[in-house]
């Protein structure tokens, strides 16, 4: 029932799709509510308090990238964008202690980063021209064509070196999968959009606190002007609906909760448990869903005695960490490093306690101050369910956001946004199910944020 023609939406889940979602339909005229299970906002983007140290930890870096255009919308809407760093230089170093510094020319794209490419010390000049004809293969190959990554890389001339000190490190981390597994979808997605279409596309943004603050005051106050209430601690336990529609949502504590339209923002692996059992036999827009599969990531969390080096990243080539974030003295005497490991399947019979030595041990390798300094304390996460694998044909199993549930929409990086699985998935997914809603309520509009480049007519949320 509607309260005083103001239409109700209950998001489930609080993650950067829920929010995303709220923060569009909210700024709408929507009377939304969050309903988020845990205490905290952000899901897989978000911190906790370290139990050792009282401090707000990551439980894995964040990275955004130039070429994400709708997650630096909602940041720049709920006015949080200055707590992220641009990263114009990238620091690639291997472990003889070599560094190459991957920086834009001013020349216009896609030959930005030409001279970059060139001065990578890690490719032999017979290697570093065989990846420039890869991307101009890539260039050439329609954006929706998906056969195994691996297959096509060594069809265009590449080699196991150029795929282990190129292809993989730029794309395991970017898509959290091994390139033995991934699609070539999503890793021209991530090639095209980051490196050859805009200047800007491949600069990194680097959160400057930990990324539980990015759902702080800011988003508060913004939420408060805009009609979106945030109840934390509120699982839901199911979603009553027949295919005609959601009824309401059973909580887990015994309310109910009423709206006219319902988002479900949860991560996919969490979908059909919410659902009645006989809608996910009977739909395949829900059914489908169990076919997507979950990758982990790990990330080694170190603080050190003293700084063990000075630059605020590193892309680490032939090693078992992919990157490398400097957090510097976060507490004084303390020295925070994260050491971030991408598509850590076959790790797991290693150990959290073998993970963090090798890590340790190679780290020592790539900076040398690294020998002088203890380690005070250390942590070793592993999300096992982190991104859905960008496998190929991935996007069958990817619903749009209007489900077959006429009240219903359905949000997540999982679902159909055409990027993998990253923020601005998350809030381009937020975004569509907004507009799913209005389109349903009689009220078509567009929300998406255009690609880089393309951004000729920017509008206020
Ligand atoms: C370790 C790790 C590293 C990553 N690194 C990067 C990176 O560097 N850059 C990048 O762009 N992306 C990265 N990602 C991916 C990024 O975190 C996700 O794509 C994005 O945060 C997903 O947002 P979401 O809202 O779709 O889902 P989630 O963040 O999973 O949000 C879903 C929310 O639903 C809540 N929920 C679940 N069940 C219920 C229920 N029954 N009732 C109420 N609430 C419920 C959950 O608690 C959660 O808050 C990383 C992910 C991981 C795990």
């Amino acid at each position: 029932m509607k309260e005083c023609g103001v239409d109700r939406v209950a998001v489930i889940g609080g993650g950067l799709a829920g929010l995303a979602c709220a923060a569009a339909l909210g700024s709408r005229g929507f009377r939304v509510t969050v309903l988020e299970s845990r205490r905290r906002l952000g899901g897989r983007a978000s911190s906790f308090a370290d139990p050792d140290s009282g401090q707000l930890v990551d439980a894995c870096q964040h990275v955004s990238m130039g070429c994400c255009t709708n997650l630096d919308h909602f940041f720049g809407t709920i006015g949080v964008s200055h707590l992220l760093s641009p990263q114009p230089r990238l620091h690639f170093v291997t472990p003889d202690r070599k560094r190459s510094v991957f920086k834009a020319d001013p020349w216009p794209a896609p030959f930005h980063l030409g001279r970059a490419l060139m001065g990578a010390h890690y490719l032999t000049p017979a290697e570093k021209l065989r990846v420039a004809w890869g991307f101009l293969a890539l260039l050439r190959e329609k954006p929706d064509a998906d056969p195994p990554l691996r297959d096509w890389l060594l069809a265009h001339r590449q080699t196991e070196r150029t795929i282990s000190r190129f292809w993989g490190v730029v794309l395991v981390s970017a898509l959290n999968e091994t390139v033995d597994r991934l699609g070539l979808k999503y890793a021209r997605k991530v090639l095209v959009d980051g490196f050859m279409r805009h200047r800007d596309g491949f600069v990194v943004h680097l959160p400057t606190v930990p990324l539980g603050r990015l759902y702080g005051e800011e988003l508060s106050n913004w939420f408060g002007q805009h009609g979106v209430e945030v109840r934390e601690n509120a699982a839901v336990r199911s979603v009553v609906a027949t295919r005609d529609g959601v009824q309401h949502l059973a909580m887990r504590d015994g309310t109910t909760v009423n709206a006219d339209w319902f988002v479900l923002a949860v991560p996919f692996e969490r979908v059909a448990d919410l659902l009645p059992e006989s809608l996910v036999a009977q739909e395949p827009y829900f059914g489908n869903i169990a076919n997507l599969t979950p990758s982990p990531i790990t990330s080694v969390h170190l603080w050190f005695d003293r700084e063990v080096q000075s630059l605020p990243h590193a892309v680490l080539v032939d090693c078992l960490g992919h990157w490398v974030f400097n957090r510097g003295e976060v507490t004084p005497g303390e020295f925070y490093l994260q050491v971030v490991i991408s598509a850590t399947r076959a790790l797991r019979e290693l150990g959290h306690d073998e993970i963090r030595r090798r890590i340790v041990t190679e780290l020592g390798q790539v900076f040398p101050a690294l020998g002088q300094a203890k380690v005070l304390r250390s942590k070793v996460v592993t999300e096992h369910t982190a991104t859905f694998s960008a496998v190929p044909g991935v996007d069958q199993w990817r619903p749009p956001q209007a489900s077959p549930v006429p009240n219903l929409a359905v949000a997540g990086d999982w679902t159909a946004t055409g990027w993998p699985a990253t923020m601005e998935g998350a809030v381009r997914s937020g975004y569509l199910a907004a507009e799913a809603i209005l389109a349903r309520a009689g009220r078509p509009q567009r929300i998406l944020r255009p690609d880089l480049g393309t951004q000729r007519h920017a509008r206020p949320i």
